[in-house]
């Protein structure tokens, strides 16, 4: 199964200066309090492994090993990371509309990519706690990753999250609080704790390794797409984790050799009762301002600051994508679409991205042939859903022509 020389790690680099840092330490951010991003030697791996090597290995997100951070099989703390499939939408898409169907992933969502490694590189580093905030699904995922390798974690949310999100994280091992602001109110505790050396933060993008986890999303579509990539990608953009991790795998897939030149169109979606970076993107500038009074059904994207909005924006934009808003009504409208007509339950936040598509269309930013992949981020049960239910009473006389 996994052989003995796991990484190709060389480095660690600050997003916005270059400014380099060793791995195999414990990192936050970078002196200038933005993203590192984790450097390879991609010449020694091109020369250790080959694209047809690696396509005879199990298609588990373990595959990508060389590509990742941990050094050391021992320190995997898996729950069994399945490649996601893609799930054509053929009616309410169209017949070259493909959904990743992330919610497939242990504890339903694809935060497991990115606490996977997280998780693993801090048993790896010898951390002991961890502390982050969310609006669900990450807190779940950290709960689960964590526990399972003796971790403790304590996990603060809005205290608006979603039920099941709250329960969940508790049940899998987590101390969880619920806080009365937003995701960043929780991320201040959760600094402020970190600086008094109480626990490690592992809030999106201020630790390394969570976007080395989500790039195996990139890593996955090149496999599936035969190498050569979609046309267009939506994706529901809250810190934007993926659309970096994407955007970075790509990159290197083609210092390895394994993909050409071309990209897909990356398009952020967002919420519009929470669209930072949608304001940013029109208005032209690099940083996005903080949104204030952020409200939307899709909880996984009701970020109202995100520490890597130059990384969303600087990928966006190369792509010659856009950022899009979406109302929560077509959002809405795009679940129940995706579920009566094609029988796939999306979360709100993979309804964001159909809606997106459709918006997309009809304003000429993607063709109709055009390959596309929406990503449904967690399974759509994690969510309410409309009652549409009858009830039939089984001792009156039952009329089967109304049934
Ligand atoms: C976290 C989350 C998102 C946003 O993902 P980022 O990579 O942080 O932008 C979208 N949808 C769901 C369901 C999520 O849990």
């Amino acid at each position: 199964m996994l052989a003995e020389r796991q990484s190709f790690v060389t480095h660690l680099e600050c997003s916005m200066t270059g400014d380099r840092c060793e791995a195999d330490q414990v990192h936050g951010l970078s002196r200038v309090g933005r993203p590192l991003l984790v450097r390879y030697d991609l010449a020694a791996l091109a020369a250790h492994l080959d694209r047809d090597a690696l396509e005879r290995r199990d298609t588990d997100l373990w595959r990508w090993r060389e590509l990742l951070p941990v050094r050391q099989t021992r320190d995997i703390v898996s729950l069994g990371e399945i490649e996601t499939p893609l799930v054509p939408l053929p009616r309410a898409g169209g017949s070259n509309v493909l959904v990743k169907d992330e919610g497939r992933l242990p504890t339903g969502s694809f935060k497991a990519r990115g606490l996977v490694m997280a998780v693993s590189m801090a048993k790896a580093l010898g951390v002991t706690r961890i502390a982050m905030p969310t609006n669900g699904n990450a807190g779940a995922a950290l709960a689960a990753y964590a526990t399972r390798c003796g971790i403790k974690t304590v996990v603060f949310c809005p205290d608006d999250t979603p039920e099941i999100n709250v329960r969940e994280i508790a049940l899998q091992g987590a101390r969880v609080w619920r806080v009365n602001g937003l995701i960043d109110d929780c991320g201040a505790i959760v600094a402020e704790g970190a600086k008094q050396g109480r626990w490690y933060d592992v809030s999106t993008l201020k630790e390394p390794y969570r976007i080395e986890g989500k790039k195996t999303m990139g890593l996955e579509l090149a496999a599936q797409f035969g190498w050569r990539l979609p046309d267009a990608i939506f994706y529901p953009t809250g810190g934007g984790t993926g659309l970096i991790g994407m955007w970075k795998a790509f990159d290197e897939l083609e210092a390895l050799g394994w993909i050409g030149p071309e990209r897909p169109k990356m398009f952020a979606v967002q919420a519009a009762g929470c669209a930072p970076i949608v304001k940013a993107f029109d208005d032209g500038v690099e940083h996005a301002e903080r949104w204030e009074n952020a409200e939307t059904i899709a909880a996984g994207i009701r970020v109202p600051r995100a520490v890597g909005d130059f990384l969303i924006l600087r990928a966006v934009r190369e792509s010659g994508g856009k950022a899009l808003a979406v109302g929560d009504d077509a959002i809405e409208r795009a679940v129940v679409q995706a579920a009566k007509q094609d029988g796939l339950l999306l979360c709100p936040e993979g309804g964001a991205t159909l809606a997106a598509y459709h918006d997309a269309l009809a304003a000429g930013l993607v063709g109709k042939s055009d390959r596309v992949v929406l990503f449904n981020c967690a399974t759509g049960l994690k969510y309410p859903m409309p009652d549409d239910s009858r009830t039939l009473d089984r001792h009156a006389p039952i009329d089967f022509d109304a049934l």
